[in-house]
């Protein structure tokens, strides 16, 4: 795809959103914002949408729309306001648009990703919770309609990047020929060094004091917790349809390598650069082409050394729960996320001790485990189990 892209972003006042107008805003030649939508932040939507010119947005609710009124100021007209979770998903599915970068955070970002491939359109994936929740699901509905996927999670990009793709980005249902692992390059976090009995006082400001990339606040607890690690290997399952004893993580505290493809011959290749979510983001927008992003050169001489080291499993409880919860199918995935979802807001808001965390999410997937084996075969079916374990989590006494 080289001809001009209308994007939608979706999450755009986030971390993910916001690197993503940087990028769109350096090839006005080749891409426009057509839509762009936010939960909070009016404001910010507001001028966003002035310096992108957007078309559209997608605001949450009533209240929502008269903040982004209100902050709209000069002569510039309006833009269409749409609201509420279904005028996010049909914008996702908007024939005016060609791609759609899923950026919104959380399972709350499922239905309009989904919307998305259901359409047929580029979709760039950041929101990683939406293949942990339906992966299945999702990676039909690229392969029923013809959609293209570009993994933007730094991990997942650089693996597609040392994957042979022939120039298409779609959805495989076998692993790549030649291909014996998945190398997952995880930087340990701000909590990589610390005692364990340390843990139980952190506080929300320094789980997302995070040492090498800056993220939304959520992102940033799973990173210390390693639960995005565990979201990211069922990620790679998925995308990749790579069964889960052939995903390995390596810790890399320097997060330069973004992770590593080994093959049957021996070889091993990786994705390097600055830890800068422009990069994934340019590449997924330009496929197969490449873009300038705004990230400067890689300095390794600089940088001097590389490391690397085996996870610490009893230190990251999540990273082992999250590897059973992919071997015991995907209502154990729904609950993992869901649990983790309640559990960080609950920390973040200081109602939860850090260290509960994995407990929350460990009593949830044993839960889920009495439960009747369910059916996830639609969208409902999901939401429906994902409210039943938010529930459950939220009624555990510790949330
Ligand atoms: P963020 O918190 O900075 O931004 C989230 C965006 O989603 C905001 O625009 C917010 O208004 C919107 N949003 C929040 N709740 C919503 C809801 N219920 N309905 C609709 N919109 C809602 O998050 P982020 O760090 O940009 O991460 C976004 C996604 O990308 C996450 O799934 C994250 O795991 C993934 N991701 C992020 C990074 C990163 O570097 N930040 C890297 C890899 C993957
Ligand atoms: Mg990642």
């Amino acid at each position: 795809m080289t001809a001009f892209q209308r994007v939608v972003v979706l999450g755009s006042t986030g971390s993910i959103g916001e690197s993503t107008l940087d990028v769109i805003a350096r090839h006005p030649e080749r891409l426009a914002v057509y839509a762009l939508s936010a939960y909070s932040q009016m404001a910010r939507l507001a001028e966003q949408a002035r310096a992108s010119r957007a078309a559209v947005v997608v605001v949450p609710d009533a209240a929502a729309r008269e903040k982004f009124i209100a902050a709209w100021a000069g002569s510039q007209p309006l833009p269409e306001i749409r609201v509420g979770a279904q005028a996010l998903a049909d914008t996702a599915a908007d024939a005016q648009c060609d791609s759609v970068m899923a950026a919104i955070v959380g399972a709350a970002g499922l239905p309009a990703a989904l919307a998305a491939a259901r359409s047929g359109k580029r979709v760039l994936l950041a929101n990683k919770e939406a293949l942990v929740a339906a992966g299945s699901l999702f990676m039909q509905a690229i392969r029923d309609n013809g959609a293209e996927l570009l993994p933007i999670d730094s991990e997942h990009n650089a693996i597609f990047q040392c994957l042979p793709h022939g120039g298409r980005a779609g959805a495989p249902q076998r692993p790549a020929p030649g291909v014996r692992r998945l190398l997952l390059t995880a930087s340990g976090g701000p909590f990589r060094g610390r005692d364990l009995e340390d843990l139980h006082e952190v506080t929300p400001a320094q789980a997302c004091a995070h040492p090498n990339w800056s993220m939304g606040r959520k992102i940033s607890v799973d990173s210390a917790t390693m639960l995005n690690k565990g979201l990211e290997v069922i990620e790679a399952h998925w995308l990749f349809a790579m069964p889960p004893d052939r995903i390995e993580v390596v810790v890399h505290p320097q997060s330069v390598v973004h992770s590593m493809v080994e093959y049957d011959d021996g070889s091993v290749l990786a994705q390097l650069g600055q830890p800068d979510m422009r990069t994934p983001i340019a590449y997924g927008l330009g496929f197969p082409e490449r873009l300038d992003s705004g990230v400067g050169p890689l300095d390794l001489t600089r940088l001097g050394r590389l490391d690397f080291e085996k996870p610490d499993l009893a230190r990251f409880p999540c990273l082992a729960l999250s590897f059973a919860a992919l071997r015991a199918g995907q209502g154990a995935c729904v609950t993992l996320n869901a649990a983790n979802e309640v559990a960080v807001e609950a920390f973040l808001g200081g109602r939860l001790p850090y260290t509960w965390i994995s407990r929350v999410i460990e009593a949830s997937l044993e839960w889920q485990a009495r439960q009747a084996s369910v059916t996830l075969n639609s969208l409902d079916d999901v939401l429906a189990l994902d409210a039943e374990a938010r529930t459950f989590a939220g009624n555990l006494g510790l949330a």
